[in-house]
């Protein structure tokens, strides 16, 4: 029987969860679970001005966000320090690694005189061989890894197939620096082995860091981890994914009204395909994923793509899970504050959830949602937009104020008796019904598109509409 599948997500601390990496998590996220393995969460948080509680929060707020979880506590690569150091000298004992006492100065000239030779700048080796007691005095050395001279290095990639690496371009890298502190390459791979991983899925501006790994774990006796690597995300215009394109971070889609499923379903596909589906449920994701449909050249957003995903999962989620996402989604948006607010009072989420069904029908984002409901929680006098104000005649201003007064006399204000005011007004003044119903809209909603008229008075109650009608009609 194979070993359970583990994979990890091992970000480093940013401030935020960059849309690549989402997409690096989803990908480790649908292999493991796909397989009833797990994922493992470690947070490389070396660098330690970066590093803050807050970075750490990001990241984890937007992986909860996109609805992807991990097996445990997050595992922090810092606090580990101590078993990398153990490791690297272990690696010292066995003659595999090296103490290097090179000044930061001489460094520097060796990389200068490759320079001018039209080299590479590649570690000469001076201390590869020597002897402990040529160890000079009050410097305290870094451990480098005796890497082989000749020959090249293979990985084994899922996505690209096997690629070899000159062994000579590979040089004597550093284990741990001249501080005690451990280096990416070692930190990586001692934790990926401690932590029994068996899939290191991520993007591949880390291949050539995987050739430097492979030599690791080579020298350590460990068995190399499948590793898979994932070409980057690149703008629509063909370069690499930046601020300059747009949004790179998990938030920022969230704050654009998407919701976690179709980022979940736009992400997964941006990179691999099953067959010429565009639309697949977690579930499907989770049986179809295979390294065997990801794609080998960099893939490129398409905002239109992703705006139209999301209104199909609008149009497919139903009324309350909808709500639920608008909530979070109001959360963390600027000017959401007083719509939660509202929404806490009185009957007002049932009234918006009444309106729901037309609602989503409209609207490809969130952001759409709440623009097109946003006549609930409107505050008079309306704003009216230039297009509802057209159908704003005189007229028109005069029929609704008969329409107000008809409204005024009802005893109950329902679907059934509010429309029947409508009708009678239509009739009375011998106007088709959308020739009544088209202004009174733009007087209730100042839009020209709103759910259904009689969903909008109800919605609104009776003062808040006669309210509105009269700002109107003076
Ligand atoms: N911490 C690295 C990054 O955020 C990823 C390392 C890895 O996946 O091995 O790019």
């Amino acid at each position: 029987m194979s070993k359970p599948v583990v994979t990890r997500f091992a970000p480093s601390p940013t401030g935020y969860l960059h849309i690549g990496g989402a997409r690096t998590a989803l990908y480790s996220w649908l292999y493991a679970k796909g397989r009833g393995g797990k994922m493992l969460l470690r947070i490389e948080d070396t660098d330690r001005a970066r590093s803050t509680q807050e970075a750490v929060e990001a990241l984890i707020d937007g992986l909860t966000w996109l609805g992807l979880d991990w097996e445990g506590e997050p595992i922090s690569q810092f606090s580990r320090a101590e078993r990398h150091k153990q490791v690297a000298e272990e690696l010292v004992a066995a003659g595999k690694a090296y103490y290097c006492y090179c000044t930061p100065e001489e460094l520097t000239q060796m990389r200068e005189k490759a320079r001018e030779e039209g080299r590479p700048p590649r570690y000469d080796g001076r201390w590869r061989d020597r002897d402990a007691s040529e160890a000079p005095e009050g410097i305290a050395p870094a451990v480098r890894l005796k890497a082989p001279f000749d020959g090249e290095t293979t990985v084994y990639d899922e996505v690209q197939g096997t690629v070899a690496f000159p062994n000579k371009d590979l040089d004597d890298l550093v284990l741990l620096r001249s501080d005690g502190t451990p280096t990416y390459m070692l930190a990586v791979v001692v934790d990926d082995h401690d932590m029994g991983i068996t899939h290191v899925i991520r993007g591949d501006d880390h291949f050539t860091n995987s050739a430097r790994q492979v030599l690791i774990y080579k020298a350590l006796g460990w068995d190399v981890p499948s590793m898979a690597h994932i070409p980057l995300i690149h703008g629509p215009d063909g370069a690499k994914l930046s601020k300059r394109h747009g949004a790179t971070g998990a938030e920022a889609y969230r704050a654009m009204g998407y919701l976690p499923a179709a980022m979940r379903n736009y992400l997964a596909r941006l990179g691999w395909s099953h067959g010429d589906d565009e639309i697949f449920s977690t579930d499907q994701m989770l049986e179809w994923f295979d390294f065997d449909a990801i794609g080998k050249s960099p893939s490129r957003m398409d905002f239109q793509k992703l705006a139209n995903v999301n209104g199909h999962y609008m149009r497919s989620t139903n009324d309350p899970e909808l709500m639920q996402h608008f909530k979070v989604f109001l959360a963390a948006i600027e000017d959401g504050a007083p719509i939660l607010e509202w929404l806490q009072q009185s009957d007002n989420e049932n009234t918006l959830l009444a309106s729901m069904a037309a609602l989503k029908e409209r609207a490809k984002t969130l952001v759409e949602l709440k623009d097109g409901a946003s006549y609930l929680w409107a505050t008079r006098p309306l704003s009216i937009e230039p297009k509802a104000e057209k159908l704003l005649s005189d007229e028109a201003k005069a029929v609704l104020a008969r329409l107000t007064e008809n409204l005024s006399d009802l005893d109950a204000w329902t679907m059934e008796t509010t429309e029947s005011a409508v009708k009678a007004t239509a009739e009375q003044a011998e106007l088709k019904l959308g020739k009544v119903a088209q202004p009174l809209r733009a007087a209730l909603t100042g839009k020209t598109t709103s759910p259904g008229i009689y969903d909008v008075l109800v919605g609104l109650g009776r003062d808040e509409s006669l309210g509105r009608l009269r700002d109107v009609c003076g």
